[in-house]
C-alpha cells in the first residue's frame, strides 16, 4: 500500500527548501501524497513571526497546482502546543491501522527529537524519514543512535510494507535555504525572489509581512 507522508514545520515562511524536500520525499517513498502540516504553536522554538492563519495562507499558495502535495491545517484547529504525537494519533485514526504513514523530518529536526512529547511512541504510529540538510551535522544523541540501530533502514521501499516502525535516512540534493535566511533578508530590504515561490512572495509584499518592502517582489531585477 502506498504511504501517506507528512512534513510538519513552522513554515515562517514556506520556501523552496521545503518544497524540494517534499517532492524528494514523495518520490523516494513513492507516497500517494505528502501533506505539509503547519504548526500553531511550535513547542520547541520561539513564537513564529507571522500568525498561524497567515502561514497557512502562504502554504496554500505554495502548493496550489502541485500534484500530490497538499497542506493539512489540523494543528491550527487544535488548542495549545502542536505536538506531533497528537497529530499522528489523529491522522492514524483517519487513515486506519494498515496504511503506511511517514513522518518526514529534516536532519536538524530529527536531531532534536528526544525533546519531543512522547517521542519514543512516534515510531509506533508512523515511520520516520530523515532528510539530509546542509549544516545539520554533528554527533547524534545516543538515544537516536540506538533508534537507528534498532529501526533504521536504507531502503525506501521497505516503508510500504508496514504501517509504522522504521527510520529511513534519505540523502537529497542540498539546498541551504531556511526561513531564518528569508526573514533576515526581507528585514534588510533584500530580494528573496526564487528562494520562495512567486505567489508567496506577492502575498508577503502586499501584506508587508517580515518587514518586507517593495523590493521583496523582485521588481528591481
Ligand atoms: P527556521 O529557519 O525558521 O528554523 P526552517 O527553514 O528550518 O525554519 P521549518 O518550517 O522549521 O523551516 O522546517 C520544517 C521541516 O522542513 C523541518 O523538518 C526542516 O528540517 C525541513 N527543512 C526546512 N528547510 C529544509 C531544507 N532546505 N532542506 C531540507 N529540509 C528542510
Amino acid at each position: 500500500m502506498k504511504p501517506l507522508a507528512l512534513l510538519g514545520g513552522t513554515f515562517d515562511p514556506v520556501h523552496v527548501g521545503h518544497l524540494r524536500a517534499a517532492i524528494e520525499a514523495r518520490e523516494a517513498l513513492d507516497a500517494e501524497e505528502i501533506r505539509l502540516l503547519p504548526c500553531a504553536l511550535p513547542p520547541h522554538r520561539d513564537r513564529p513571526a507571522v500568525a498561524p492563519e497567515q502561514r497557512l495562507e502562504m502554504l496554500e499558495r505554495a502548493v496550489a497546482g502541485l500534484p500530490r502535495i497538499s497542506c493539512d491545517p489540523r494543528e491550527l484547529r487544535r488548542r495549545g502546543p502542536s505536538y506531533s504525537y497528537d497529530t499522528l494519533v489523529s491522522v492514524r485514526a483517519e487513515i486506519g491501522e494498515r496504511r503506511p504513514l511517514v513522518l518526514v523530518l529534516g536532519a536538524d529536526a530529527f536531531a532534536g527529537l528526544p525533546s519531543w512529547y512522547r517521542w519514543r511512541e512516534l515510531v509506533g504510529l508512523a515511520h520516520i524519514a530523515v532528510l539530509s540538510r546542509p549544516d545539520a551535522h554533528g554527533l547524534l544523541d545516543p538515544r537516536l543512535e540506538e533508534l537507528l540501530a534498532s529501526a533504521g533502514t536504507a531502503a525506501p521501499a521497505e516503508l510500504s510494507g508496514s504501517p509504522a516502525g522504521l527510520v529511513l535516512r534519505l540523502e537529497i540534493p542540498p539546498l541551504p535555504v531556511s526561513s531564518t535566511l528569508i526573514r533576515s533578508r526581507l528585514q534588510q530590504g533584500r530580494n528573496v525572489r526564487f528562494l520562495v515561490p512567486d505567489p508567496v512572495l506577492e502575498l508577503i509584499r502586499i501584506r508587508g509581512w517580515y518587514g518586507a518592502g517593495s523590493s521583496a517582489d523582485g521588481s528591481d531585477l
